[in-house]
């Protein structure tokens, strides 16, 4: 008999494989990131293919092989249609999985690292959503860090340790954080300067949920410092 188990997915990418099958990657909640095999769904009749869209959130049945894992069944319990028909939506969604598929590791589960995945699809799927949708992707890219052991330290200097103070602030990507104005000598290669709230919007994405985050209130210039604090980072670590 071959061996197959259930589990909680979460769609990240679909790739062409052989003449009818892709290679698809998934997220799951029990074992973590997995490239399977899903037969025949390049053919029009397919059942599987509709349930394994990228971003769906799906229950799938592993069959375990012997090269391959493949996918015998899936049923998709999240479609996130608002997110697949707005294509600003849609790049942001692309962007934050493509950041996710490259930071996270095969087969190393973590629940909460789920959840953000999750939860971060459900926000940016909600119409309700005002904030920037690549700012939005930002917070998530932010978040996973944090959530993945990257948590960047956004209260005291990390040259000398002293608590950060508002004024001359900077972000020094090779050492992970803040640098005080009285370290500014001992700056490296990559840091970019940070405003007082930019250091207070940083501290916010880290400490608050995206129900929370949504109400936020970020003018334009906040918004592309932060954006790009946020890719730098997230750069220098992928
Ligand atoms: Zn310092």
């Amino acid at each position: 008999m071959e061996e197959t188990y259930c589990t909680k997915t979460i769609i990240l990418n679909r790739t062409d494989f052989r003449e009818y099958d892709s290679r698809t990657t998934v997220y799951s909640l029990d074992k973590g990131k997995l490239e399977l095999v899903a037969r025949g769904v390049k053919k029009i009749k397919s059942k599987l293919a509709a349930h394994l869209e990228p971003f769906n959130l799906a229950e799938i049945m592993v069959v375990r092989g012997r090269k391959f894992d493949y996918i015998g069944a899936a049923a998709s319990r999240k479609c996130f249609p608002n997110i697949k028909g707005d294509l600003e939506k849609l790049a942001a969604a692309g962007k934050a999985v493509n950041v996710f598929n490259k930071l996270v590791k095969a087969e190393e589960a973590d629940k909460g690292t789920f959840s953000l995945l999750e939860e971060f699809l459900g926000s940016l799927d909600s119409r309700e959503l005002k904030i920037g949708h690549d700012l939005w992707a930002g917070f998530f890219t932010l978040k996973l860090m944090a959530q993945l052991g990257y948590k960047p330290e956004l209260y005291n200097c990390v040259a000398c340790n002293k608590k950060i103070t508002s004024g001359e602030n900077l972000f020094d990507l090779s050492r992970g954080g803040l640098m005080g104005g009285e370290c500014l000598n001992k700056k490296g290669n990559g840091a970019l300067v940070i405003s007082d709230n930019g250091v207070k919007l940083l501290r916010a994405i880290i400490d608050n949920n995206f129900t929370k985050l949504k109400n936020f209130k970020i003018s334009v210039k906040l918004e592309e410092e932060v954006k790009t604090i946020i890719s730098s980072f997230c750069q220098y670590h992928i």
